[in-house]
């Protein structure tokens, strides 16, 4: 009987397979899809941290980014700039593949167009039911990683509860003009609740998205109208869809299981960038489970200090850009385009790029550094409440 079994090779699934094998247990991993990395659900944005600590090889790099420019409803433009590099455009899919190579490496087996469609408790082990499309089979295991993204049914299955609050994404690869740092794009009229962003790639490639509330490829479709307008845009491809929590799972564990990354709703709620929060929470299950598999205990409470170590870890981060996301879905495009004026008036972007508190994948103390220097936030909502 294997070790653990794994359902979902993107990159939580794999980096978790990956370092339970190389600490000698035996890993299979279960993938929905025939080939890894596809479809392509991600803007490949990757904090320079995450990347350096994550040791992701540098042929999936695309670009680099020093720069972002900020764009209010009414067009005006606030720039932040770096000297250094803050983040590398990868190649998403590329990601998922070296991921899913280093896990192979160290001795994990890949069942792909597999998918798993029930969980079950036994005495001695957990069951997994899966289906190839034509066939189900049952597998065992004492231990499974739920690491199936966002949307997937099995928490909900196990009692876990479900994401109470998403946002939806949609993206296409467009040809650029003369747009050569990330641009994003605040406006309820263009992203409603969220933003879009328009962020080049390399070779005149770039990639055009946003998360809205709903209706998220209309949304697309007319802000891709309006950057064509503008310029920036030459051809279009097709639109890919997808969803991002922005809130945690109440509860990402259970007797023999731990639900990581997306499927727990480990994603940062200020930007929905997802792989760093979901890769610190890997490293975190690999301990509690490292820690069950020599102790031989797999009780609900042993595998509760995973979610108390997260917590730990992300916790005020999570609740913070929560709480300051569910505060931007409430503005009007009056009030944001205040808020760009006061930030430029007051130089904020300068004195933020100077800031401690700058830091590309950790947004708390960026946030209330903000919040201190725009000033007094009730008289803002009493003089410009639409
Ligand atoms: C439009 C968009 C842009 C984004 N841009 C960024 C970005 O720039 N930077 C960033 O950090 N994050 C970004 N994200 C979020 C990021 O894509 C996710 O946070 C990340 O992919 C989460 O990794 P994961 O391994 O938890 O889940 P996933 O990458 O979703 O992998 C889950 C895997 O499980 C498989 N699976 C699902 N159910 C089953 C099943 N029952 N049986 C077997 N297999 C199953 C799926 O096929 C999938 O391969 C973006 C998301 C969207 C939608």
């Amino acid at each position: 009987m294997p070790d653990a079994l794994i359902v979902g090779a993107g990159p939580v699934g794999s980096y978790i397979a990956q370092k339970l094998a190389g600490l000698g247990y035996e890993v299979e991993v279960f993938e929905d899809h025939k080939v890894i990395g596809e479809p392509v659900q991600c803007s490949g944005i990757i904090g320079r941290e995450c990347f350096e600590r994550f040791d992701m090889p540098q042929n999936i790099v695309l670009t680099e980014s020093k720069s972002a420019k900020f764009f209010s409803p009414t067009d005006r433009c606030l720039k932040l700039a770096t000297d250094g590099v803050q983040a590398y455009i990868i190649d998403r899919k590329a990601l998922d593949e070296a991921m899913a190579q280093r896990a192979r490496d160290a001795g994990a087996t890949y069942h792909l167009s597999t998918k798993v469609i029930d969980i079950s408790m036994g005495d001695d082990g957990v069951q997994v039911t899966t289906s190839n499309g034509s066939n189900l089979e049952l597998h065992y295991a004492k231990v499974v990683i739920i690491a199936s993204g966002f949307g997937s049914k099995l928490p909900y299955s196990l009692g876990l509860g479900r994401v109470s609050y998403y946002i939806a994404g949609a993206q296409m690869e467009v040809d650029i003009t003369g747009v050569d740092e990330v641009e994003l794009y605040f406006s309820q009229r263009i992203a409603p609740g969220f933003f879009g962003w328009l962020i080049p790639t390399g070779g005149g490639k770039g990639l055009a998205g946003l998360f809205a509330r709903s209706r998220p490829r209309q949304h697309l479709s007319k802000m891709i109208g309006n950057l064509r307008s503008k310029g920036k845009i030459t051809t279009e491809g097709k639109i890919t869809a997808g969803g991002v929590p922005l809130k945690p799972l109440a509860r990402t564990y259970a007797e023999r299981v731990l639900v990581v990354g997306d499927a727990a709703g480990q994603v940062k709620p200020t930007t929905g960038g997802g792989v760093y929060y979901g890769l610190l929470c890997a490293d975190i299950a690999v301990d509690t489970l490292h820690q069950s598999f020599i102790s031989n205990d797999f009780s609900k409470k042993t595998m509760s200090s995973y979610q108390k170590a997260w917590r730990k870890r992300l916790g005020r981060e999570l609740k913070m850009g929560y709480l300051a996301r569910r505060l931007y879905a409430k503005m009007n495009d009056r009030q944001i385009e205040t808020l760009f004026k006061i930030a430029e008036s007051k130089g904020i972007a300068h004195i933020l790029m100077e800031s401690k508190n700058m830091r590309f994948d950790w947004h708390g103390g960026l946030l209330l550094e903000s919040l201190k220097q725009i000033g007094p936030w009730r008289y803002f909502f009493s003089r410009h409440k639409s």
